[in-house]
């Protein structure tokens, strides 16, 4: 895909129509198209990166500033007792817009929205395992 194909590159242009909460020099918010409930907003960054690790930090402190600021208000509009603030990464994680965004799904009380997390328990010694694998990946 490149960035002309891309579906909010096009919103941001103005190509396709969006119904527009919020915009600043960075950041672009509208609603979400197929909402999974009512009030689905999208917060996506004006510049094109596909992945949470490929935008630089100062981008990511640009979208942090208002996330908390738009969640409130789209809470607040929709009634909602609660609130997802959700970023897929990858075709494996539900990526489907490969263009950097967060969803904010407004909560109800029993809404069953994500009914399912799958947690489990690691098998002993896993974890610390996983933690020293991650470890040395990091590198700030
Ligand atoms: P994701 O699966 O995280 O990539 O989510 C992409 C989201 O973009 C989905 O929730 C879609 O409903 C939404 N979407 C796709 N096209 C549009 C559009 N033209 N306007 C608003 N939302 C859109
Ligand atoms: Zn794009």
């Amino acid at each position: 895909m490149t960035v002309s194909d891309c579906v909010f590159c096009k919103i941001i242009s103005g190509q396709i129509p969006s119904l527009k909460l919020y915009e600043d020099q960075n950041v672009l918010v509208f609603l979400d198209i197929g909402p999974i409930s009512d009030g689905h907003t999208l917060v996506v960054p004006k510049q094109h990166f596909t992945r949470l690790d490929e935008c630089p930090a100062e981008m990511l402190g640009s979208i942090g500033a208002c996330l908390g600021k738009i969640s409130k208000a789209v809470a607040e509009a929709m009634n909602a007792d609660g609130y997802n603030v959700l970023c897929n990464n990858g075709r494996a994680a539900g990526q489907l817009v490969e263009h950097l965004h967060f969803h904010i799904i407004p909560r109800k009380n029993g809404d069953g929205v994500f009914n399912r997390w799958p947690a489990y328990n690691y098998e002993k010694g896993k974890a610390e395992e996983l933690a020293k694998k991650i470890k040395g990946k990091l590198s700030v």
